[in-house]
């Protein structure tokens, strides 16, 4: 365990094989997939309420053939995904280079918005180069890493990054539920799931 009086030493957590943990993800995805459940329930019926109120928008002998078509649409992309999640493998590797990139971003009525990139650059122990490609507000890797740290990817976990030198980021992220915990935290605040030092 790299952890001293309560505080967390540079290495790896020995808590990345905790049954806790993986009981925590799994409870997170039988949630995910209930509501997935629930969102393609609603693909499927919306059309048909919509036809009744608004007939103009779409016509009744249209409604269930566009509802079978946007819930087969969120069927088949959630698959996709699972398939793509299932081959990520576990890596090491150590950040190079963290970029921003602004895209110019037109939409159908023709006005333009930037769209920022946050791209995060490694190298991995057996000298692969990859980039974390991030978008939005909150670019989670981006926050957490610095040019020259070294961290391991853990796919299993919704936060998969784990950083070797943990003091140096000054808090801990959950792998759970990606919230940030001081480094004397022992368990994540928001899910109570152990963290990793
Ligand atoms: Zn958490």
């Amino acid at each position: 365990m790299a952890e001293k009086n309560g505080l967390p030493e540079p290495g790896w957590s020995d808590r990345v094989n905790d049954p806790e943990i993986a009981a925590a993800i799994a409870k997170n995805r039988k949630a995910a997939f209930k509501w997935g459940c629930v969102t393609v329930l609603i693909a499927l019926v919306a059309p048909t309420v919509v036809s009744k109120f608004a007939p103009d928008a779409i016509k009744p002998e249209h409604a269930i053939p566009t509802g079978l078509v946007i819930a087969g649409a969120i069927i088949v992309c959630s698959i996709l995904c699972r398939i793509v999640h299932s081959f990520r493998k576990p890596y090491e590797a150590v950040v190079t280079d963290k970029i921003i990139e602004k895209n110019l971003h037109r939409d159908r009525n023709e006005s333009s918005s930037e769209r920022v990139h946050y791209i995060t650059v490694v190298r991995t122990t057996d000298g692969r180069k990859k980039k974390i490609k991030e978008t939005g507000f909150r670019p989670f890797v981006w926050n957490y890493m610095s040019v020259g740290d070294r961290f391991r990817y853990h796919p299993q976990f919704d936060f998969p990054y784990e950083l070797y030198d943990k003091p140096k980021a000054g808090n801990l992220r959950c792998v759970v539920c990606s919230k940030e915990n001081p480094l004397e935290s022992d368990r994540c605040s928001r899910c109570h799931a152990p963290l990793l030092k």
